[in-house]
């Protein structure tokens, strides 16, 4: 079982923000940024080295990039936002199916990069 198939498949509610045949864009229940939105690939991929290991993954890849634009502008923030992908145990991250957090909505003071 996987938290994000689950949401995917519509047996757990989210706050939707842009779905097409790719990809599912929703509101993150935690926000840490006034914009706070997860941007999903509706096939499971573990994360970010499986995404680039299928052979589906550049496809997948290139809607993820489409997906995150299109989130941006939906929420009012194209003109600057940070997008941050947490890979492993080690990146951080703790829902196994890869995602790309789209923060925005203030301006950013501190870079880690
Ligand atoms: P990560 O730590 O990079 O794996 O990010 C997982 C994110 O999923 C966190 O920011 C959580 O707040 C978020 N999250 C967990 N469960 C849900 C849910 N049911 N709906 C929306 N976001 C969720
Ligand atoms: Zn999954």
């Amino acid at each position: 079982m996987c938290l994000f198939c689950d949401i995917v498949a519509g047996k757990i509610p989210s706050d939707k923000v842009y779905e097409n045949e790719y990809v599912l864009c929703f509101n993150d229940i935690n926000p840490v940024t006034p914009v706070h939105v997860l941007v999903v690939p509706k096939k499971h991929f573990d994360n970010i080295n499986e995404l680039a290991s299928d052979p589906e993954g550049a496809l997948y890849s290139a809607e993820i990039t489409k997906a995150i634009a299109e989130a941006a502008k939906i929420k009012g923030i194209s003109e600057g936002f940070r997008t941050i992908n947490n890979c492993g145990e080690d990146g951080g991250q703790s829902v196994m199916h890869v995602h790309f957090h789209v923060l925005g909505g203030t301006k950013f003071t501190e870079k880690i990069v």
